[in-house]
């Protein structure tokens, strides 16, 4: 058999733990007996970002923007354990931070569902698919502890020195303080991809901040949509039978929990971070939720939406068989295979992609699935495959669709 053949590389991010071992199953099994990869490779791993100076990290995000396209794999944040752990000369940033810094654009997650799964939410029928914004806020933040009595400002001071201040706050004794910005182009771009992402997915888009609490700030995300949508969007939803609405954030969770799903919801960047890790839990596995990155200038990098797996990984090493599920990081690996299909007018490779991501699924249909998701089922025959069994099961279901 022939392997596909490519044009343009996809950019190549390895990663940590567990999921580093899946990486190199997902590649040998089920990628590199069909296609002829082109890829440029980045180690994230946190050792190879340790010897850095995570200077790795950077060039792999310049990589994503230089391509267009690339391919996460999960990796450590390191935090005071890690950094022992390691070994590490500094708690470096989070590698999905620094990417997103330097990229911008906006996360979408979006839940993988199958027969036999079913939410925990019994309204919800369709997957809901979260925006979440990727700049700013508390993940850009500048912080301090309050060492005493005192008094704290925000200052701003412009080009011509000109000074704009605000009290926050006189202490009387110790405490905490954090600063956090946003930028308008970064909440248009935001804006912007979530109302486009919503017309290629024909569906509605819910934006909730907490505008009556933050009357700038959030009243700011709040203004600039409906600007965006009111000159550059309605019609084009009008004519698609879809529809734009802001809501305040706790009125969206109350509304989503009795929702049927079907919708994307914006969030800001905090806000989306949390409801991700809740709605991928809730729809059934942390391990079945897909997450893509897109740019304003329509770049795109793919990722499972979950860690390293560590639990598993330390079981591995002891050499015990571990059930890690692997179908978020083979969603993120199709994804960008058939992204750079598209873009790069290869049908044989987008092809390869569905064609794979129909063998996942029906290799779960059947009951063949790893102990997470058989520990949910309601499948009667389940058989519980360890890691390297499950990805060995979907690549014979994909031999026999072709
Ligand atoms: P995690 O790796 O997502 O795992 C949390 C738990 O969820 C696991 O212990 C496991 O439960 C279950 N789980 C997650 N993914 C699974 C899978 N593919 N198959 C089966 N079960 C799965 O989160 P964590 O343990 O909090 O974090 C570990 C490391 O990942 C941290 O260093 C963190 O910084 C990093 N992290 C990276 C990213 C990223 O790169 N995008 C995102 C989040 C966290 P059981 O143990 O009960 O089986
Ligand atoms: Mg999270």
């Amino acid at each position: 058999m022939t392997k596909i053949q490519m044009k343009t590389p996809m950019v190549e991010m390895d990663g940590d733990e567990m999921t580093r071992i899946l990486w190199q199953m997902i590649k040998d099994e089920l990628i590199l007996p069909y296609i002829d990869l082109k890829s440029e490779y980045y180690d994230l791993g946190l050792k190879k970002r340790d010897e850095t100076n995570d200077r790795i990290t950077v060039e792999a995000a310049r990589a994503a923007l230089k391509y267009g396209v690339a391919v996460k794999c999960a990796t450590i944040t390191p935090n005071a354990d890690r950094v022992k752990e390691y070994n590490l000369k500094e708690m470096w940033k989070s590698p999905n931070g620094t990417i997103r810094a330097i990229m911008d654009g906006t996360v979408f997650r979006r839940p993988i569902t199958v027969k036999g799964i079913e939410p925990n939410v019994r309204s919800w029928k369709k997957p809901i698919t979260i925006a979440r914004h990727a700049y700013g806020d508390v993940y850009k933040n500048a912080e301090m502890l309050v060492p005493g009595p005192g008094k704290a400002e925000l200052v701003f001071t412009g080009e011509d020195g000109t000074q704009i201040r605000e009290l926050i706050h006189e202490f009387d004794g110790p405490g905490v303080l954090q600063g956090m910005h946003n930028l308008d182009s970064s909440i248009s771009s935001f804006a912007h991809s979530c109302f486009e992402f919503a017309l290629d997915a024909k569906e509605d888009i819910w934006f909730a901040a907490k505008d009556t609490i933050s009357k700038k700030y959030d009243h700011r995300f709040k203004d600039i949509f409906q600007e965006i949508y009111d000159s550059d969007y309605r019609e084009k939803f009008e004519k698609a039978g879809i529809r734009y609405f802001y809501t305040l954030i706790d009125d969206a969770v109350a509304r989503v929990m009795k929702s049927e799903g079907g919708f994307i919801w914006a969030c800001k960047n905090y806000d989306g971070d949390v409801m991700s890790d809740m709605l991928s839990s809730a729809f059934g596995s942390l391990a079945m939720m897909t997450s893509v990155l897109v740019n304003p200038e329509g770049k795109f990098e793919y990722e499972a939406a979950h860690g390293t797996v560590q639990r598993h990984y330390y079981s591995y090493l002891k050499g015990e068989k571990t059930s890690t599920n692997s179908v978020a990081t083979i969603f993120a690996w199709t994804g960008a295979l058939r992204k750079r299909g598209q873009l790069d007018g290869i049908g044989e490779l987008t092809a390869y992609a569905d064609r794979m991501e129909k063998a996942v699924i029906s290799t779960i249909e059947s009951g063949k699935m790893t102990g997470d998701l058989a520990l949910i089922t309601n499948l009667k025959e389940v058989e519980k495959l360890d890691s390297e069994e499950f990805i060995k099961a979907v690549r014979s279901c994909y031999e026999a669709l072709l």
